[in-house]
C-alpha cells in the first residue's frame, strides 16, 4: 500500500537520480554593490528525480534528461538574472528547469558562494531547495447551461496553464443533485494533474476559473455553471481557513469517488488510511441501509 501511495508523491516512485555537482558559474548576485558589479563564483549543485529506466533499457539519449542541457540552461540562467538572494536564485532557477525538462519530476538544488562578503574565515555558504511536480486531484461538476462545455473550457485552461498538466482524466458521469437544493442533473468528472502550485495557489486558480465561467454563489450547494474542487493534493492534510484537503465532504459523494475511482483507484486517502476504490465501496453498502444513511 505504501508503495502506491509513493507512487503520487515526485521523489518517491521515481527513485533514480541524475547528479550534477560543481557546476561553475561566475555571475553577479547579492546584496552589496560590489557583488552585482564585479560578480563571483558560484558553485551549484542538482540532484534530479526522474525515471532512467526507459534511457537505460534502450541506451537513448532522446529518452532521458540531457544532463549537458540541464548544465547549460543553469549556467545562462545564472548569468542573464541578476538575484539579491541565494534563495531567489534557487527558486526561480529550480522552476526554469522543472518547465523546461518534463523529464524531471524534482529537483535539490544547491546553490555555493564561496566568497561571500564575510570578514571571517569560512568555507562557503550556500541555500538548497526541493522542488518538484505535485500530484492532485480536482473535481469538476456543472448544472447550468452548457454543462459539457464550461467543463471542457476548464479542463482545457487547466491543460494551458504552465503550471499544470493533465495525467489522467475521468469520464464524465451525469449525477442527480445533492444537498437537497431543488435543480438540473449535473455533470461531473474529475482529473489527475501534476503541478507546481502550492495548494493555495491551485485553489485561487480554480476558484478563478469558476468565476470566468459566471460562477455566482448564491445559494450554498445550489446550482452553479462551475465547480471546481481541490480533492487530494498528494497525502498532504491541509485546515486553514480558506482549504481544507482532503475535501471534507467527498466520502459522502458518490459524484466525486466514481470518477476517482477510475483514475486513482488505489489513491490512499491520508486521514482514514483506506483507498478510494474502499470508500467507494464504503459509501455504496451505507446507501443501501437507508435507515443507516439518513445520519451522515
Ligand atoms: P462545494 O464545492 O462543497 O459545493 P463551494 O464550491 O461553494 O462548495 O465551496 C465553498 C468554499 O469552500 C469555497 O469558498 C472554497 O474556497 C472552500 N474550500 C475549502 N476547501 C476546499 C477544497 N478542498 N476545494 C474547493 N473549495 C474548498
Ligand atoms: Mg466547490
Amino acid at each position: 500500500m505504501r508503495e502506491d501511495k509513493n507512487r503520487y508523491g515526485f521523489s518517491c516512485g521515481d527513485r533514480d537520480e541524475i547528479r550534477i555537482e560543481g557546476l561553475e558559474v561566475y555571475a553577479r548576485h547579492g546584496v552589496f554593490p560590489e557583488e552585482t558589479s564585479l560578480g563571483q563564483k558560484f558553485f551549484v549543485n542538482a540532484t534530479l528525480y526522474t525515471d532512467c529506466r526507459r534511457a537505460g533499457k534502450s541506451d537513448d539519449l532522446s529518452l532521458s534528461t540531457d544532463y549537458g542541457a540541464v548544465c547549460q540552461v543553469i549556467h545562462r540562467f545564472l548569468t542573464d538574472h541578476t538575484y539579491r538572494l541565494l534563495e531567489a536564485a534557487c527558486e526561480n532557477l529550480a522552476r526554469k528547469l522543472l518547465l523546461e525538462f518534463p523529464g524531471v519530476q524534482g529537483l535539490t538544488l544547491e546553490i555555493r558562494k564561496p566568497s561571500a562578503p564575510i570578514p571571517l574565515p569560512f568555507a562557503s555558504v550556500s541555500v538548497t531547495v526541493t522542488r518538484g511536480w505535485r500530484r492532485a486531484v480536482v473535481a469538476c461538476g456543472s448544472n447550468m447551461g452548457d454543462k459539457e462545455q464550461y467543463i471542457e473550457t476548464a479542463v482545457h485552461k487547466i491543460a494551458d496553464d504552465m503550471n499544470c498538466r493533465i495525467v489522467r482524466r475521468a469520464d464524465r458521469i451525469v449525477t442527480k443533485p445533492y444537498g437537497g437544493v431543488e435543480q438540473d442533473d449535473f455533470v461531473n468528472g474529475a482529473l489527475l494533474i501534476e503541478t507546481l502550485y502550492e495548494p493555495e495557489e491551485l485553489l485561487e486558480f480554480l476558484n478563478r476559473l469558476e468565476t470566468e465561467a459566471g460562477r455566482e454563489r448564491i445559494v450554498h450547494w445550489g446550482p452553479r455553471t462551475l465547480d471546481l474542487d481541490l480533492i487530494f493534493y498528494g497525502d498532504e492534510i491541509i485546515r486553514t481557513g480558506k482549504l481544507t484537503v482532503p475535501h471534507p465532504d467527498m466520502c459522502n459523494r458518490d459524484f466525486v469517488l466514481t470518477p476517482l475511482a477510475q483514475i486513482v483507484p488505489d489513491w490512499i486517502h491520508p486521514l482514514y488510511g483506506k483507498s478510494v476504490t474502499v470508500l467507494l465501496e464504503e459509501l455504496q453498502t451505507r446507501a443501501k441501509q437507508p435507515a443507516k444513511a439518513d445520519e451522515r
